[in-house]
């Protein structure tokens, strides 16, 4: 038995009682008697007054030294003499013909129905109260869902995202003109789901993409499920695809994917929380349910993609991944422009100025920057927001960000930039490894500080010794950039490493690539099928192979850094140059990186 109907049983069980309690007060203790009785007592003079109704009689007997007699109660039989009997007896008779009054037929039957549907009427109110998180969730009203109509934000108010801008694009162009795609049979992506660290503008670019195809906006968040009256998460998506297929083309947004769509089972000790998982589940089954075709696009943002339930990528659901990352130098200047629009400027403002002393802003801190130098500049009873405001208001951000652990150092930047670049000119140097496509130092997540993607100029099956030989060399070139040109070296190869040494290995132990040990497979990779036991060593060679097998990944290893160093300390200023580029510019793509050198 839930919660409800146990309440609803106590009103019912309390209802009763009442009436109870008014029935046997409204009545006064009346003896019922038989008729026979009720002529002896006539006869006996004991009688002191009636009522004749029509069905009983009802009467008071005499009592002695003026206390009240009691009241009786009899059934009334058709007797033509009775009148003059109770005549004869002195006894006062009133109404002879007095009908059932109105006034008992109130109290005994319309007042207790009255009042039963009283409290009925009270306990569905309650009910409903509930069912709509008024009292449970304790005095938030919550709404419904209702669409927004005119989304009054556009691409054009979201700057410095275009690679995601272009991706989005398709999603538009189908929300404007579905026929377009159903004709062709072609079928759009159901779920979207935008990633990317907090304030880079997910909920921004989500808006713009409604405003920007000119259909409604229906948005969720998923951190307001978590805490929800039960069953009223799972009730209100359902509430909502329902609406927004009546309101097609349109789009539903769920933001903060995560708190609603962290992986089931990974709760809590408590039990987890059974109200976020009935409603995971309840959107994983509209997603399901529905047709894309009508013109409805779910969108989802989250900072954490990792902790998603797998469930919710698989194809069908958010299937289509779109990254908001945070901008890089052109990209703040371009936010910094659309935010400074609303203030006045004065002459003195850079932009790009500004932009140069943010790295590592996001969209939301680079408003938020604009908005303070606005509020100093009205402190301080200017009319207009000069450089200074803007200085100080920088500083606040970067301050508030540091304590967040959100911004890296100056001095940080400077060896990621260091590392990056060394990675990408040893790989273009060395005439085997992979070119690079772009080098970025504007931070990813927590992990990556920087990044350089390097791709393969044709798909490969086979790589050659040379090949795996020049790519371990690249991978290290990050660390061999920071022994050169910082003077140490930093926990920030780690990654690089463990990469080039489980290369390394492969080379000696399955490739059979190493002089020394000859075309050996030391690896067997089919060893699984052989069952292994406490009696026979699982590996097929004694120690002094498998010393001999470190020994060969350290040469392979250490040849290979001696390679990159040779590279880096013969392109010293090259490295110099690309480096100072990509410090101030945060982005460098392979071509420009080539003409550089
Ligand atoms: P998220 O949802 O990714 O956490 P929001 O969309 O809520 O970020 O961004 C917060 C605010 O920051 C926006 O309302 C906007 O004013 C500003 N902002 C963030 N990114 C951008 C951007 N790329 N262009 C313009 N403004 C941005
Ligand atoms: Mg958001
Ligand atoms: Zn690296």
């Amino acid at each position: 038995m839930n919660n409800r109907s146990r309440v609803t049983l106590i009103y019912i069980i309390l209802g009763l009682v009442f009436l109870w309690w008014l029935q046997s007060t409204l009545s006064e203790q009346q003896r019922q008697i038989s008729y026979t009785t009720f002529k002896e007592y006539l006869d006996q003079g004991k009688i002191q007054e009636v009522h004749v109704g029509e069905t009983k009689i009802v009467g008071r007997l005499k009592g002695d030294h003026g206390v009240q007699g009691e009241r009786f109660e009899t059934i009334r039989i058709e007797e033509p003499d009775l009148v003059q009997r109770l005549e004869e007896r002195g006894v006062q008779s009133t109404g002879v013909i007095e009908r059932e009054g109105f006034g008992s037929i109130l109290l005994a039957w319309i007042l207790p129905v009255g009042l039963m549907i009283l409290i009925w009427g009270f306990i569905m109110k309650r009910m409903g109260k509930m069912a709509q998180g008024g009292v449970m969730s304790f005095g938030k009203n919550r709404v419904k869902i209702v669409g927004e109509k005119d989304v009054q934000v556009s691409f054009d108010d979201v700057a410095g995202l275009d690679e995601a801008k272009v991706e989005l694009q398709e999603i538009v162009h189908f929300l404007k003109e579905p026929e377009q795609y159903t004709r062709i049979g072609a079928r759009i992506p159901k779920g979207v789901l935008l990633v990317g660290p907090p304030g880079t503008g997910k909920t921004l670019m989500a808006r713009a993409v409604a405003g920007q195809a000119s259909v409604p906006f229906f948005l969720m968040s998923g951190s307001d499920f978590v805490e929800m009256f039960v069953g009223l998460g799972a009730s209100r998506v359902r509430d909502l695809f329902q609406q927004a297929q009546e309101k097609a083309p349109c789009i539903i947004f769920i933001d903060e994917l995560d708190a609603l769509g962290k992986a089931r089972g990974a709760g809590g000790m408590m039990g987890g929380h059974d109200e976020r998982e009935q409603t995971l589940n309840q959107l994983l089954v509209e997603m399901d349910g529905f047709d894309p075709n009508k013109g409805v696009v779910i969108m989802a943002a989250t900072n954490r993609p990792e902790v998603l339930d797998p469930a919710l990528l698989r194809p069908g659901r958010f299937d289509r991944q779109v990254l908001v990352d945070r901008p890089d130098l052109t990209g703040r200047e371009a936010i910094l422009r659309i935010h400074a629009d609303k203030v006045r400027l004065e002459a003195d403002v850079d932009l790009k100025t500004v932009a140069l002393r943010t790295p590592g802003f996001a969209g939301a801190d680079l408003a938020n920057a604009v908005n303070e130098a606005a509020l100093l500049a009205v402190r301080r009873k200017k009319g207009k927001v000069t450089m200074d405001e803007f200085e100080e208001a920088i500083d606040r951000v970067v301050a508030g960000l540091q304590k967040k652990g959100r911004l890296i150092s100056e001095k940080e930047r400077k060896i990621v930039a260091y590392h990056e670049v060394g990675h990408a000119v040893v790989g273009e140097v060395l005439p085997h490894a992979e070119k690079t496509h772009k080098i970025s130092i504007v931070p990813r997540g927590m992990a990556a500080l920087g990044m350089t993607w390097q791709r393969p100029t044709e798909d490969r099956y086979l790589l050659t010794k040379s090949e795996l030989r020049d790519r371990i060399a690249a991978l290290l070139g990050g660390r061999a950039a920071e022994k050169i040109f910082i003077g140490d070296i930093t926990t920030g190869a780690q990654n690089d490493l463990s990469r080039a040494t489980d290369i390394a290995r492969a080379m000696v132990r399955q490739y059979g690539m190493s002089d020394e040990l000859g075309p050996v497979a030391y690896d067997p990779e089919n060893k699984a099928i052989l069952p292994t036991s406490d009696f026979m060593p699982s590996c097929e060679h004694g120690s002094m192979v498998s010393d001999k097998i470190d020994a060969e990944v350290k040469m392979v290893l250490e040849e290979a850094m001696v390679r990159a160093n040779k590279v880096l300390t013969e392109y010293r200023d090259q490295v110099e140059v690309v480096t100072a580029k990509l410090l101030e510019r945060e982005q460098i793509d392979g071509d420009e990186l080539r003409a550089l050198l």
